[in-house]
């Protein structure tokens, strides 16, 4: 193998940088030419290659965000658009691709991986930490990390207005983020998508705590759950007692790196090399428990994970 591509996929997470690095690194550590693919699946189909040198992922890894940028591509979805991505690496003399990404970046790389006897290795990055067989994806640390810094702020004035804020989260599908920065913001609520809201439960707990003399509340939701605003309405509607909502949005994708997810962004970069120097193909990076693994994207694609989420909200039940 003389020569690689690399790209990132789909939503960005914070560590894709250091998994391009770690790639880049050992792909050079085996007389092996990288090549940047911009802006994921749609630099694919057109073309945006550039060739990676050392400078190039030379401080980087501290750097959230993805220089090589993504996007997501309707061509990539079209055989027409998959046979101009085939082509163009072959014009560039390409032997293998790693992609960086979600569940949609690894479906779409095991249709082109089939389609064309390809060898692909996928690296799962998602701050949902969403993809069956791996125990963490890359970016997941950081995204519960920049939440939790958030919901620690909001807790100052929790306490000091004795208030209940609505604090929204992201997670369309997932209550991921909810969850780990809920538990660990030491929040009284969390309301998931995976759970059915029950606005009773709710904001029978809030009076029974009123009641108690419990005068402030932090109510983590992640955005596939419910909107914060509804939440915050209802509980106004059932309590008459005042509520503020914040809305975390985009921030969550940013930020610094984790050391866990520059830790393991190297870990699955170097691996991916390793693993297609070994001539596997159609397979994900995973972690379980302190392995790295290889799975099929077929493995990686049966199902969507399942959170243990009775821990979680069992945890939430008993520490607050
Ligand atoms: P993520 O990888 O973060 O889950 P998306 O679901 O948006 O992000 O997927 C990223 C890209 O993967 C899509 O824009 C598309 O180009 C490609 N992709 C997803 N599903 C398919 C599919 N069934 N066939 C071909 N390409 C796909």
């Amino acid at each position: 193998m003389k020569k690689i591509g690399i790209l990132t996929s789909g939503g960005d997470s914070s560590g894709m940088n250091a998994v391009i690095r770690a790639a880049t690194r050992t792909a050079f550590n085996n007389g092996i030419d990288v090549t940047g693919i911009v802006r994921g699946y749609k630099g694919l189909v057109k073309g945006e290659f550039r060739k990676l040198n050392r400078i190039d992922v030379s401080g980087i890894i501290n750097q959230g965000g993805t220089i090589l940028k993504t996007s997501r591509s309707e061509a990539f979805k079209t055989s027409q658009g998959r046979k101009q991505a085939y082509q163009n690496l072959k014009d560039n003399q390409i032997q293998a691709l790693i992609v960086i990404g979600g569940d949609g970046t690894f479906r779409g790389a095991d249709i082109f991986g089939e389609e064309f006897d390809f060898p692909v290795m996928g690296v799962p990055a998602t701050i949902d930490n969403d993809i069956l067989g791996t125990d963490f994806t890359v970016g997941a640390d950081t995204a519960v990390n920049v939440a939790l810094d958030a919901i620690d702020k909001i807790r100052d004035t929790v306490t000091s207005m004795e208030r209940i804020f609505v604090v929204e989260v992201m997670g369309r599908d997932c209550g991921y983020i909810a969850l780990e920065s809920g538990v660990a913001g030491g929040c009284e609520q969390v309301v998931i998508p995976e759970i059915e809201y029950d606005v009773k439960r709710l904001t029978d707990d809030i009076l029974q705590g009123y009641k108690q003399g419990k005068i402030s509340w932090i109510i983590v939701v992640a955005e596939g759950g419910r909107k914060a605003q509804d939440i915050a309405q209802d509980i106004v509607t059932l309590t008459s007692l005042e509520v503020r909502v914040t809305v975390l949005g985009h921030i969550q994708r940013g930020g610094r790196p984790t050391a866990r997810d520059r830790i393991l962004g190297g870990r699955f970069g170097n691996s991916a090399v390793e693993f297609l120097l070994q001539g596997q193909r159609a397979k994900a990076v995973g972690i379980q428990g302190d392995k790295v693994v290889s799975l099929s994207f077929k493995e990686t694609a049966a199902k969507r994970k399942s959170l243990n989420t009775d821990s979680y909200l069992r945890l939430i039940r008993v520490l607050t």
